[in-house]
């Protein structure tokens, strides 16, 4: 292995002035399962890594804020997200989700700001995040900003973030109505999906009734990728099995799907077609629920 730096600075802004705009070998680590990997199959060998495992408690916090959003600090782990109490009670899919994330072990050291700055498009978060309308607050030497998670992938392990750039903090609005994330595996449960559909939805559960719907696919293509043409099919609809149908096939035709070791494109296409009525289905069976 090429001899690397390892810098522990101790507070946000510190860390910050440690990374370089202009050097790709420069990195921040939250909780490293995914820079490890990288260097160990040889994809990455850094000059210097950047820890925030130091910085400033506040970034590991999770907190509901007056407008009653749930604001996670970029360095909390997977594993305090999936356990809290107020999660569990307001955003029930978001801890449903936590829980067929990889294993155990990941989710006790991976952090939600390493999580979403990785951008592999089989991520599971990122597609739920998106459906809730959720948003990451990003800094800077400039500054603060604020980006959707929906637009934060820009392709394959990509993102609009700038190298010298961190996540510090994402807020998730209030769950407002039922929501799922079905994860379709080819393997164990916990495993990598060859497909990740999140349905969020304005609906009336005891009517079957929806009123609008946001939903992303990951899994599938190159980033989260918004379902129009289903959601507007769904709009106003009620969750029959004959829409349900037609809005899986709809969804199936407007997207670009890419095959990939979990499955081929046309099985993934399949995959999609029958997942999203079970998904808007499960969404309404877990109305009202704590997770
Ligand atoms: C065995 C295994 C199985 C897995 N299975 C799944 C799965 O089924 N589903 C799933 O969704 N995920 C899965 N994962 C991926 C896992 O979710 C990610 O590895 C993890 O979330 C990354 O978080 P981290 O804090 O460890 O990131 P790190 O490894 O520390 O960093 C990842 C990337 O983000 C950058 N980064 C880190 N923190 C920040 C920050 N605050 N701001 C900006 N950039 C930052 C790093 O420079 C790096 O480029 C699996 C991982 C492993 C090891």
């Amino acid at each position: 292995m090429v001899p690397f730096e390892f810098l522990v600075p101790d507070t946000l802004d510190e860390a910050v002035a440690l990374l370089d705009p202009d050097d790709p070998g420069i990195r921040p680590v939250g909780g490293g399962t995914a820079i490890m990997l990288m260097m160990k199959a040889g994809v990455l060998a850094p000059t210097r890594l950047v820890s925030l495992q130091r910085i400033e408690p506040r970034w590991s916090e999770i907190r509901v804020d007056a407008a009653g959003a749930l604001v996670i600090g970029g360095r909390t782990r997977l594993a305090a997200l999936e356990h809290h109490p107020e999660v569990r009670r307001g955003w029930p899919v978001l801890a449903r989700t936590l829980r067929t994330l990889s294993n155990v072990r990941v989710r006790s050291v991976a952090t939600i700001g390493g999580n979403l700055a990785h951008a592999d498009p089989h991520l599971d978060l990122p597609p739920v995040l998106s459906a809730l309308g959720a948003s990451v607050t990003v800094v800077g030497p400039n500054g603060r900003r604020t980006v959707a998670v929906a637009d934060l992938c820009t392709g394959y392990f990509e993102t609009v973030l700038a190298r010298d750039e961190l996540i510090c903090e994402v807020t998730v609005p209030p769950q407002r109505g039922p929501a799922s994330y079905m994860k379709v595996t080819t393997r164990a449960a916990h495993d990598w999906p060859a497909l990740g559909l999140a349905v969020a939805l304005d609906a009336d559960a005891a009517a079957g009734t929806i009123r609008s719907a946001s939903i992303y696919i990951g899994a599938a293509t190159d980033r989260p990728t918004r379902l129009v043409a289903a959601e507007a099919l769904l709009a106003g609809a009620s969750a029959d099995d004959a829409t349900l149908r037609r809005a899986g096939e709809a969804a199936a035709a407007e997207i670009d799907i890419v095959g990939d070791p979990h499955g081929s494109a046309p099985y993934k296409c399949h995959l999609l077609r029958v997942t999203l009525g079970r998904a808007v289905r499960n969404a309404l069976a877990h109305a009202g629920r704590v997770a």
